[in-house]
C-alpha cells in the first residue's frame, strides 16, 4: 500500500523542470484526483535553487549512502543530506513510502523513469508507465544494491527518479516540463491503481538496464583529443551497434564503439558530468 508519497525537486538547483511543476503544485496544490494519497511537495536543495548551480560544495544526489550520512562532514550538502534524511526516511526505517525526485538531463533522454530495483512493485510500475505513456523509457539502475547508492530517493521505503531531457541546465524549455508533469501525473496515478490491486497483470514491456560509463579520449596532459560524433549526438537510446562511430577526434580521425553490440547509450554529453569526463553510459535491453 503506498500512503504517503514525497514528490521533490530541486536536488539539483539548476534543474529547473521539477523546481517549477513543485513550485506550482504548492501554489495551487496537488491535483485533486490524487486525494487519496498523501502528497508533500519539497524543494530539496534552496541554497543551490538561488544560485541556479547544481550544488553548492558537494552533488546531493550522492550523499545518501549509509557511510555519508553516518559522518560529521560539514559540507552544505552533506548537513542538508543528513536533514532530509531524517524529514523523508531515515533511510532504512522510512516513514514515507514513497519518494519521487525530479531530475533534468542535458541530454536528449525525453521522459525517463529511473527505477533502481526490479522488485514486484517497481516492475508494475514499469509496465503502467509505458502503458500509459509509451513514450517514456525505463532505466534500471540495479548495479548494486538500492541501500548502497547514494540517492535522495533511497530515504523512502520505495524510490525513483524521474529525469527529462534534453534541457540545458538553468533553462525551463514548455516541451520538457510538460513531459516532467506527464510522468508525474503516471507515477501518481500508479500509486492509485497499486493500490486497488490493479497493477498485477500488465503485459511485460522493456526496459534499459544500466551498464557502464565510458569516458572522453584524453591526452597525457589530461586534456581531451576528442568530442561526441555528431551521429552519436542527441542519439540517446538509439541502439549503437559496434563499428559505429562514437567520437570525432580534434586531428579529423573518428573513434568507432568496440564495446557491447547493440548498446543503447544514454546520458550523451551530460553537463553535469562534464568536468568528470563522462561521454555517456551504456546499456542493455531487458524484458520486465
Ligand atoms: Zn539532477
Amino acid at each position: 500500500m503506498i500512503q504517503s508519497v514525497a514528490i521533490v525537486g530541486g536536488t539539483h538547483g539548476n534543474e529547473t523542470s521539477g523546481i517549477q511543476l513543485l513550485r506550482n503544485w504548492q501554489k495551487w496544490g496537488i491535483p485533486a484526483q490524487y486525494g487519496e494519497l498523501s502528497v508533500a511537495c519539497m524543494l530539496a536543495n534552496d541554497a543551490a535553487i538561488q544560485a541556479n548551480v547544481r550544488f553548492m560544495d558537494e552533488d546531493l544526489n550522492r550523499q545518501f549512502t549509509p557511510a555519508r550520512l553516518s559522518n560529521e562532514s560539514a559540507a552544505k550538502e552533506a548537513v542538508l543530506a543528513r536533514q532530509l534524511n531524517q524529514q523523508l526516511g531515515p533511510k532504512g526505517q522510512s516513514k514515507t513510502d514513497l519518494v519521487i525526485d525530479i531530475h533534468n538531463t542535458t541530454s536528449a533522454m525525453g521522459a525517463t523513469l529511473i527505477i533502481l530495483s526490479a522488485d514486484e512493485f517497481h516492475v508494475q510500475m514499469a509496465r503502467y508507465v509505458k502503458q500509459h505513456m509509451p513514450e517514456a523509457n525505463i532505466l534500471l539502475e540495479d548495479e548494486k544494491p538500492v541501500s548502497e547508492h547514494g540517492y535522495l530517493c533511497t530515504t523512502g521505503k520505495r524510490g525513483v527518479m524521474i529525469e527529462v531531457g534534453g534541457q540545458p541546465q538553468g533553462v525551463l524549455k514548455e516541451e520538457v516540463y510538460q513531459l516532467t508533469e506527464a510522468l508525474a501525473h503516471v507515477l501518481l496515478g500508479f500509486c492509485l491503481a497499486y493500490n486497488k490491486g490493479k497493477t498485477a497483470t500488465l503485459p511485460e514491456c522493456e526496459v534499459y538496464r544500466l551498464g557502464h560509463e565510458v569516458s572522453f579520449p584524453l591526452e597525457d596532459n589530461g586534456q581531451r583529443s576528442a568530442m561526441i560524433h555528431h551521429k552519436l549526438q542527441d542519439a540517446d537510446f538509439a541502439p549503437l551497434l559496434a563499428g559505429q562511430p562514437v567520437f570525432k577526434c580534434f586531428d579529423g580521425s573518428e573513434i568507432v564503439w568496440e564495446g557491447e553490440s547493440p548498446t543503447y547509450p544514454h546520458f550523451i554529453n551530460e553537463a553535469a558530468y562534464a568536468r568528470l569526463h563522462v561521454a555517456f553510459a551504456t546499456a542493455s535491453l531487458v524484458t520486465l
